[in-house]
């Protein structure tokens, strides 16, 4: 059956250019440990290639942001270390509460021009929820929308808040969107929009697909309301497996975790790309869960599965393959290898070394 995380084949765009060091023989990945329980996920990470041989060797970077004239900035020696790399693995990052702080995580989007967030979830076997056949994809303009910041207050009690759509930005992801589907052999793309009611906004990102998909023969486009796609998803995911979605930012983040939530049960198990046409970053799609942090509980299922998508984009098929076996074949193997979220008893450090004896 289709693997889980991508193929061999990979898209024709945002392709990793990078190579290994002669003198070791290993990529140098960019390394972000994150905040909360990220330290914790990262060293199971670094701990299950270690065991698996992958050919990789860290360089931790800080982004500890710094706040520049109002502005958010990533530290310097982090922004030369992703460039130098072009790729890097990505712990969550806790978000300063307070005004005027732009999101960390919309900086580095903006920084590498981020422009496709991949979000794959697919039921695991042998891990019961509610449906069993659970297996969408889902790519979400990543740059503009909701998330272009552009807010004011027009008056007291009146504020207004900008949805930008550009139509570069639309074309790149639809573009990625179906060259995503043609790489990994999923012959239909699905553009989810409201654009009976954002009749320009969402009105253009479908008639870019449309034009697009004049230079896609081999792939069927469709349309769809996103009230309708919520609808089918919840009622039968099923019909959504030979489909890659497609949709602008708020819409995809709000769909995403919705595909989460059925396919895998669990943020804790979702992984998610940031494709840039340099430099591309994977993480987990969870958040720094403060709540756990420190305490040996979470789980590092997403940031492996986010290794394992980064291994993919890197070439490295068969080591990608090996852990990512070795982690669903864990989590089936019963709840004494599951962490809590999963209503499982293992420790972070215990199911890291029940993957590592899979390997
Ligand atoms: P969260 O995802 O951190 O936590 C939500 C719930 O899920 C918590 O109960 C948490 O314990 C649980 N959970 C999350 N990851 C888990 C894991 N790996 N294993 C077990 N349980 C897990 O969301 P939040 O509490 O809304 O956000 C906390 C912080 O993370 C905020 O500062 C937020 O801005 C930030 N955040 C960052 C990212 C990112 O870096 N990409 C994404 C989302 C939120």
């Amino acid at each position: 059956s289709r693997r889980f995380l991508s193929t061999k084949k990979q898209p024709s765009i945002g392709r990793f250019t990078g190579k290994p060091d002669p003198s070791t023989g290993k990529f140098t990945v960019s390394f972000i440990e994150g905040d909360g329980v990220g330290p914790e996920i990262s060293k199971s990470v670094k701990d299950i290639f270690k065991a698996a041989d992958v050919p990789v060797q860290w360089e931790k970077c800080d982004v500890t942001p710094l706040f520049i004239n109002g502005l958010t900035t990533i530290p310097d020696p982090a922004v030369k270390s992703i460039y130098k790399n072009l790729v890097a693995l990505k712990g969550p990052l806790a978000t300063p509460i307070g005004k005027g702080h732009r999101s960390l995580n919309l900086t580095l989007r903006k920084t590498f021009g981020l422009f496709a967030n991949v979000r794959p979830a697919k039921s695991i076997e042998g891990f019961k929820t509610t449906y069993d056949n659970v297996d969408l994809v889902l790519i979400r303009e990543n740059t503009e929308g909701e998330y272009s910041g552009i807010e004011h207050v027009v008056s007291p009690g009146v504020v207004q808040s900008i949805k930008l759509i550009t139509h570069d930005a639309s074309e790149r992801v639809i573009r990625y969107a179906f060259e995503y589907a043609r790489a990994v052999g999923r012959p239909k793309v699905v553009v989810v929009h409201k654009s009976t009611i954002q009749r320009l906004a969402d009105g253009l990102f479908v008639s870019v697909a449309q034009d697009l998909s004049k230079e896609y023969p081999d792939i069927e486009l469709q349309t769809e309301l996103i009230d309708n796609t919520v609808l089918n998803v919840v009622s039968n995911p099923g019909t959504y497996s030979d489909v890659v979605a497609v949709c602008p930012n708020l819409y995809g983040d709000i769909l995403s975790d919705l595909n989460s939530g059925l396919g895998a049960g669990s943020l804790g198990l979702t992984p998610s790309a940031n494709i840039g046409h340099q430099v591309s970053i994977f993480e987990a799609v969870h958040g720094s869960a403060p709540d756990i942090a420190g305490q040996n509980k979470a789980n590092p299922t997403a940031l492996l599965l986010s290794s394992v998508m980064m291994l993919n984009h890197m070439g490295l098929a068969d080591h990608a393959d090996a852990i990512e076996k070795a982690v669903l074949g864990t989590i089936a193997s019963g709840p004494e290898n599951r962490t809590g979220d999963l209503a499982g008893s293992a420790s972070t450090s215990s199911f890291t070394e029940a993957v590592i004896k899979r390997l």
